[in-house]
């Protein structure tokens, strides 16, 4: 049975990438070697290395004074690399789910955390607007995506201070203006590739204002110079996203993404306010995330939930169940997600509740 892979991370990634991944663990480049066991100084990996960084420039339109890192230790590493390398005295953080509450954790070892506005008064079911932004703050960290909660800000807020996003779950699913931002960064294995590895964009400009002094591995000075080699990098996963890069690419980048990426998400949302058996858990239209469907059983159908669950499975939906903080169910919709396994949900939904109510 054909399988939908709705998984939040690691999810979903283009056959493609699998394929050629595959082909390279065995023989990379043509060498007779596999991937995982050539120098990362080689020219072969060298040229990997190279293209995937410029394919992000290309993709994400990235300006110039701008440079693409592939590091690792994931967005979590970032959490705390954002503010050693940026925060002067003070950083300013909105508080839309568990992601940020975690990047605000690390801030605070650094200086004073602002926190302008939270949702966790309604289990971050809204993303906070209208809210003071302090003007001495050395930059406000935003989650463009948050994979748990299932909101999205898809416009940047207003404000005069350099942002910093975590974009993890969100990177190359539209076009984003990079120029608003010192920094970006998203861990891999939602959107890109494998785990393992860690994409940061980071304005050279805003660098070395600081005056702590940085441990190397952490400092962004060091791995913009070293090109992002400063030590290992992770050679296999970098090999695999440049393979999604390149599928990106030649199915029309980010903007071409960005409407299918609608589409999908319009397709289920559609159903979630139209099936009387289930809901989904962001009320706001506005706010709803397009790669991460959240939604629980109606009130009325609650003692469903493990019904419906057996049900999707037996229909080849994998990883469908809510994160436990939400409960319910998650449908992650990322890039590699095909509008056919969205359909192949709705169309569980409308049986489950063709079997369960005739008369509905
Ligand atoms: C998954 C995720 C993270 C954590 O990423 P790691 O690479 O596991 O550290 C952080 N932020 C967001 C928004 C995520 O979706």
């Amino acid at each position: 049975m054909k399988k939908h892979n709705f998984y939040a991370g690691p999810s979903i990634l283009p056959e493609i990438t699998k394929e050629k991944t595959a082909e390279a663990t065995i023989n990379f480049a043509g060498t007779g070697l596999s991937v995982m066991e050539v120098s990362h100084r080689s020219k072969e990996f060298v040229a990997v290395m190279t293209e995937a960084r410029n394919l992000v420039k290309e993709l994400l339109q990235v300006p110039d004074g701008y440079s693409v890192l592939l590091l690792q230790g994931g967005a979590s590493a970032q959490f705390l690399m954002v503010p050693y390398n940026l925060m002067k005295n003070k950083a300013a953080y909105l508080n839309t789910g568990s992601w940020a509450s975690k990047a605000i954790k690390e801030a605070k070892l650094f200086g004073e955390v602002v926190e302008v506005a939270s949702s966790k008064d309604a289990n971050f079911n809204y993303i906070p607007k209208n809210y003071p932004v302090p003007d001495d703050a050395s930059y406000f960290h935003i989650t463009t995506n948050n994979t748990i909660f299932g909101k999205e800000l898809l416009t940047e807020p207003d404000v005069k201070l350099p942002l910093v996003a975590d974009m993890s779950s969100d990177i190359f699913s539209r076009p984003v203006d990079v120029s608003k931002y010192d920094v970006i960064y998203a861990g891999a294995q939602k959107n890109l590739g494998p785990a393992g590895v860690t994409l940061v964009i980071v304005k050279e400009d805003a660098l070395g204002k600081v005056d702590r002094p940085i441990p190397t591995i952490l400092d962004y000075k060091v791995q913009v110079a070293n090109g992002s080699m400063f030590n290992t990098p992770a050679t296999l996963p970098v090999f695999a996203c440049l393979q999604t890069l390149k599928w990106l690419k030649e199915l029309g980048g980010v903007e071409t993404i960005e409407k299918i990426n609608i589409q999908k998400s319009n397709l289920l949302y559609e159903e979630l306010d139209r099936n009387k058996l289930f809901v989904p858990t962001v009320l706001n239209q506005e706010d709803r995330s397009r790669m991460n469907v959240t939604f629980v059983m109606a009130p009325d159908y609650a003692e469903l939930e493990g019904d419906f669950l057996e049900f999707a499975t037996s229909k080849g939906m994998v990883g469908i169940k809510g994160h436990r903080s939400v409960g319910g169910f998650r449908a992650s919709l990322y890039n590699a997600m095909p509008v056919e396994s969205v359909k192949a949900l709705i169309e569980a939904m409308q049986d489950f509740e063709k079997n369960k109510y005739p008369e509905v």
